[in-house]
């Protein structure tokens, strides 16, 4: 392949093949090889990434060429041609993807599945949507809701992460508790295979879609699905709860869900989740400011400490993280142990009227309010005003200097507290630390950590950035955790699966020789990626 001149050394796509490629497909696809989109499409959101892009390391092996196919012929025909030339295929989303899984590891077609937005409605009486799997969910939801519908998937990314995507990564929304993840809400699919035919699944025969389902593009390109949509609920009940410990809240959610009620959130902060929550309550509608949160930071003390000494250090640890001084993330952490207590807990009802929303509203709320102390409507409504704000904070993060990531793990309800303390623990030696439970079942729950961390430069940040993540992956092992409940694997936890499930590997590679044997299929994935922290551009 050949190498564009002052580009980056990686070969692109040479012009014959290009060029041939554009005749195959109908006339609205593009095939593009220029720099701009090869190097934009070399990676997704994994932090780790973005921490090497801004050091001025922009690519790991960016594709030979950008494929956007206008239809599923197109697909048809680009896996065909990338079989011809023995160039591997990499499905691509929206590139929302926290973990590498869309970064190409050897080049090749990188196939952008956006403009497959067809819409068949036609069973939609019987709650059922054949969607093209290009679909952005925050458009997607918009054209439904025009109809009175909705497919009841809201990932805080909804705005810039599609229905592919979410079912290659097995995707959760906010309102998973009553929606259930995106694997329950996928009836059937059909995929591109690795040579290029069109495949249902599942078939009269064979149910493969629980292994489609997460398999992050190594198995085939989703071209669509057919998916639950239900009437738009058209009343909701909020209400914010206080718990004196995460222990004490946690009860309480498991016993909801297991007297078989589907509340549409049951959102539980930790202590100082629960500040930040309350800072970002406090400053509402304001550009974000470190010195806001500083002040309420001082705020909070001036209510709960005595000691006059203990309130400058954690002032000062506390300012620390936010302006970047030395102090050590292991000290930040224990001042906000000691400072911060009280866990919100975000509690909401969603039905399709108000007779049947007041009748949940009381059942859930009756048992919260029983146990814990009712703070109202207020806390509620905030979070659902504002669900989606806090996502979008990344880049100033990353502007100041620091890095930021998110970790989210699952356990059984009895394995959950051990987990929770765990991984606090073996990320908080090194990063700022807070956590929030949601995505609640009858068996278990899920846990997302947040977490900041930052160093002299960006080499030391990648530096803690891979302690961080190796110890806490270690630690949810260890505490019998699943080291991903909806984020998927990617290149960030591929060392780790063999921890969740021991055997899978043997497993998968029978599949994947099964229906890729030349290992196009966005290759050296999943079972077959290296640790992360190898993974250098
Ligand atoms: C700010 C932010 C908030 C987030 N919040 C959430 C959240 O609340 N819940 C959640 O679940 N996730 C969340 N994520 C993670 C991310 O949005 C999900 O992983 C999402 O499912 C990725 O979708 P995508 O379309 O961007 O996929 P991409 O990142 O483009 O790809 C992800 C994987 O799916 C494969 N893939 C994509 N499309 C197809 C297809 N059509 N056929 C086959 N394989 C395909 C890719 O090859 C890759 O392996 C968040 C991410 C960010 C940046």
């Amino acid at each position: 392949m050949a190498t564009q001149q002052g580009a980056p050394s990686v070969p692109f796509l040479p012009d014959a093949i290009a060029n041939e490629l554009r005749l195959r497909l109908s006339p609205s696809a593009r095939v593009r090889v220029d720099d701009a989109a090869r190097l934009l499409y070399s990676r997704d959101c994994w932090p780790w990434l973005l921490i090497h892009t801004r050091a001025g390391r922009h690519s790991l092996r960016p594709p030979h060429a950008v494929v956007q196919p206008a239809t599923i012929e197109d697909v048809q025909e680009t896996i065909r041609m990338a079989a011809a030339h023995g160039l591997p295929v990499v499905p691509y989303g929206a590139g929302s993807g926290v973990t590498g899984a869309a970064v190409p590891t050897r080049g090749g077609l990188t196939v952008d599945l956006k403009r497959l937005t067809s819409l068949d409605l036609s069973l939609a009486g019987d709650g059922i949507a054949r969607l093209g799997a290009g679909w952005v969910g925050g458009r997607l939801e918009h054209v439904l809701n025009r109809r009175g519908l909705t497919l009841g998937h809201f990932p805080s990314s909804i705005g810039c992460s599609t229905l592919g995507g979410w079912i290659a990564t097995r995707s959760a929304g906010q309102l998973s508790t009553r929606h259930g993840k995106i694997e329950d809400r996928v009836l059937a699919t059909r995929l591109v295979d690795a040579n290029g035919d069109l495949r249902h699944v599942p078939t009269p025969h064979t149910d493969a879609l629980p292994i489609l389902v997460g398999s992050e593009g190594t198995l085939g390109v989703l071209v669509d699905a057919d998916v639950v949509i239900e009437p738009l609920p058209r009343a909701r009940r909020y209400r914010g709860f206080l718990a004196r410990t995460v222990d004490e809240a946690l009860d309480a959610m498991r016993e909801v869900l297991q007297q078989g009620q589907r509340p549409a959130v049951l959102r539980l902060y930790d202590a100082f989740d629960t500040f930040i929550s309350s800072a970002r309550r406090a400053t509402a509608g304001a550009a974000p400011s470190s010195d806001g949160l500083t002040r309420r930071l001082r705020a909070w003390i001036d209510r709960r400490v005595s000691v006059s000494e203990a309130r400058r250090f954690a002032l000062n640890a506390g300012a620390g993280l936010l302006r970047r001084t030395d102090m050590a993330p292991i000290a930040l952490n224990r001042a906000a142990d000691t400072l911060f207590d009280g866990c919100l807990l975000i509690a909401g009802v969603e039905e399709a009227d108000d007779e049947h929303a007041d009748a949940s509203a009381a059942d859930l709320f009756g048992l919260l309010g029983d146990r814990l102390d009712d703070l109202g409507t207020a806390p509620g409504d905030h979070w659902y005003a504002h669900r989606y704000d806090v996502s979008y904070k990344q880049s100033p993060a990353y502007d100041s200097g620091i890095f930021v990531d998110t970790m989210e793990v699952a356990a059984s309800w009895d394995r959950l507290p051990h987990l929770h303390a765990a991984v606090r623990s073996a990320l908080g030696d090194h990063v700022f630390v807070m956590a929030h439970f949601s995505h609640a079942y009858a068996a278990g729950c899920s846990i997302y950590f947040t977490f900041a961390g930052f160093g002299r430069d960006d080499d030391e940040c990648l530096t803690i950035y891979a302690r961080a993540w190796n110890a806490a992956l270690a630690a949810a092992a260890r505490s019998g955790g699943a080291v991903t409940h909806h984020h998927g694997v990617g290149l960030l936890k591929a060392a780790h699966l063999i921890d969740d499930h021991t055997g899978g590997g043997a497993l998968f590679d029978r599949v994947k020789h099964a229906v890729d044997p030349d290992d196009r299929l966005n290759p050296g994935k999943l079972w077959h990626a290296p640790p992360f922290d190898e993974v250098r551009p």
